[in-house]
């Protein structure tokens, strides 16, 4: 499945920095996904909490923001919101478009639980 191996090189990235910052365990993750990576939501969920048992991870809220699609037309510099499946610029119909945004997969921030916090129990 695609969404294992996208979470699970998110926990390796995010396991290493908590470990690195002295955290106990991983409160959240906050992740931004575009659309055009065609990860599903729900896939991502279930690969995480799969795959951060018996990490610093387990039992962590794992927060995605997904981003929606957009694109710049090289022909008429027109840029605009599109589906996964149309990317012909509505102002002028060309096909030479170039997409800006959608094919994020980037770790947004994450949330520990520091061994100094007394909030926490
Ligand atoms: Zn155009």
């Amino acid at each position: 499945m695609h969404e294992m191996g996208i979470i699970s090189g998110v926990l390796d990235a995010v396991n290493a920095s908590a470990a690195d910052a002295g955290a106990e365990r991983v409160l959240a993750v906050n992740l931004r996904v575009g659309r055009m990576t065609e990860a599903i939501e729900d896939a991502l969920h279930f690969a995480f909490e799969a795959l951060s048992e018996g990490t610093l991870s387990e039992g962590a809220e794992l927060v995605i923001q997904m981003v929606e699609p957009r694109s710049l037309c090289l022909a008429c510099g027109n840029e605009f919101d599109h589906d996964r499946f149309h990317r012909i610029c509505p102002a002028c119909g060309s096909y030479e478009t170039s997409l800006v945004a959608g094919r994020e997969l980037e770790i947004a921030s994450i949330e520990v639980d520091l061994p100094d916090d007394d909030e926490q129990e």
